[in-house]
């Protein structure tokens, strides 16, 4: 189904008959408390997370400065900064007049119904008057939210069409992940449920604007989606400078596929950056200025490069063990080692790679 096709077909909702009925948030600072929000706890299941607590409650989100309502971080772009592992992940929301656009759904079930769903209807909105749903990837913190939101009664789902497979079984991907390196890997989901998808994009489609750029390198799958008209570019985990601090340095499965994304956005007209995680060195997700903009690709790009000489420099010096060079890395960057290695095993046997070192 071509996207111009079903375009038409996404019809506009209004949202008035919400609002009435949205609760009014109490605001602490940065964090905006309401009352499902004090019950909000998130499972915790995806292949960026290096810990698995069962849940995460209430006293850790009061030990984060995330918020729990949509930020307006560019003309018409909002962050949902929902709390996941030690960290966040991010939910975009894109809004048109009267249509709204998700793209990614958080980690699970929980974080749908106890962040994503209190957030919309501040905006006076329900997953039922959401336009559609899109995804920047199929890794658990950012589809983990679908199928729930569908069952909430989410129209259309917008698919890249290198995600369908994996969008309709996340949790076989999931598990995939960690047979690379499983004495290093965190246990698989508990759940993670796919989805079909109603609407498939290809590199360069367009959807009200939001142009779809394939951006592989950090996963196969990997897409930015770019505001042409705010330039404003969601890069989900696309860009990862030296990850997050929970996972310590930054995870590319394919390094070459990584260097050549940077390159290709280095050639667009782009005003604002929005990541999906609280990235290293940066933290903050928002990247604002082209001039700016400029430099976080290029810092991108310098960090690969490091990486690069590092594990080129250990292995000169007989380092042969992949979790040894992963755990290099990640302390050389001055970041705490997480329990499980395999992100940035991925990322380290890409260099090895380019090396001429196969594992
Ligand atoms: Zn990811």
């Amino acid at each position: 189904m071509s996207t111009e096709s079903t375009l038409s077909t996404l019809s506009t909702v209004s949202t008035e008959s919400t609002l009435s009925t949205s609760p009014q948030p109490r605001v602490f600072g940065r964090l905006a408390i309401g009352n499902a929000f004090l019950a909000c706890t998130v499972s915790l299941f995806c292949v960026g997370c290096d810990r698995l607590p069962a849940t995460l409650g209430t006293e850790e989100y009061f030990g984060m400065s995330a918020a729990v309502h949509f930020e307006k971080v560019g003309p018409g772009i909002y962050l949902l900064r929902v709390p996941f592992s030690s960290t966040w992940s991010g939910v975009y929301l894109v809004r048109r007049g009267e249509r709204a656009y998700l793209l990614d759904s958080a980690a699970s079930a929980e974080g749908v119904d106890n962040c994503l769903v209190p957030a919309l209807a501040e905006l006076g909105l329900t997953p039922s008057t959401v336009t559609a749903l899109l995804h920047t990837h199929t890794h658990g913190d950012h589809v983990g939210g679908h199928y729930r939101l569908r069952e909430l009664g989410l129209r259309r789902c917008v698919s890249y069409a290198g995600s369908v497979a994996k969008l309709r079984d996340p949790l076989r991907y999931n598990k995939l992940i960690r047979a690379a390196f499983p004495a290093h890997s965190s246990p698989p989901a508990a759940v993670l449920l796919g989805i079909e998808a109603d609407v498939v994009m290809q590199d360069g489609e367009s959807l009200d604007g939001l142009r779809l750029l394939h951006c592989p390198g950090h996963d196969s799958d990997s897409v930015c989606y770019l505001d042409e008209a705010g330039g404003t570019l969601l890069t989900g985990d696309s860009l990862q400078g030296n990850g997050t601090k929970s996972q310590g340095c930054a995870l590319y499965m394919d390094l070459p596929g990584y260097v050549r994304s940077i390159e290709r956005l280095q050639n667009e007209k782009i005003e604002r950056v929005v990541m999906g995680h609280p990235y290293l060195p940066w933290e903050e997700p928002v990247v604002e200025g082209a001039a700016q903009v400029r430099t976080f690709l290029a810092d991108n790009l310098a960090i690969v490069a490091e990486n690069g000489r590092r594990v080129a420099a250990w292995y000169g010096e007989g380092v042969r063990d992949l979790p040894e060079l992963a755990r290099r890395l990640i302390t050389s960057r001055g970041n705490q080692l997480p329990e499980y290695l395999f992100l940035t095993m991925y990322t380290v046997r890409e260099h090895l790679r380019a090396m001429g070192v196969s594992y």
